[in-house]
């Protein structure tokens, strides 16, 4: 499942707005490689999970050490309908 959504982001949302930032898609399992791997400490680990507090250098540094290809980078509102069809599948499939 995780695969697919993660495809379907990738084809569909090519270029993010000045308001994109990074996320960790569902394929992450919060191993930290990227905040250790950040080269300004841009990232923490918040509940086992990365989150981006801040714009950053842009270096691609944290996507390219990700062993699960977790991280995406996008807007607000397209990270917002990635979680909604997440959360819509995982439903789906407990019925
Ligand atoms: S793109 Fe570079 S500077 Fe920005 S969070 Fe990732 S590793 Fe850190
Ligand atoms: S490197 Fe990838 S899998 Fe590990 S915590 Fe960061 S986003 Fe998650």
């Amino acid at each position: 499942m995780s695969s697919f959504f993660n495809n379907l982001f990738k084809k569909s949302r090519s270029l993010p707005g000045l308001d994109a930032r990074f996320f960790a898609t569902v394929d992450c399992d919060g191993c930290g490689e990227c905040e250790r791997r950040c080269p300004t400490g841009h990232i923490k680990m918040v509940e086992g999970r990365p989150v981006w507090p801040k714009p950053c250098l842009l270096c691609a540094s944290c996507g390219s050490v990700c062993p699960n290809d977790a991280i995406r980078y996008a807007t607000e509102k397209d990270i917002e309908e990635y979680w909604r069809l997440v959360n819509e599948s995982q439903q789906n499939s407990e019925e």
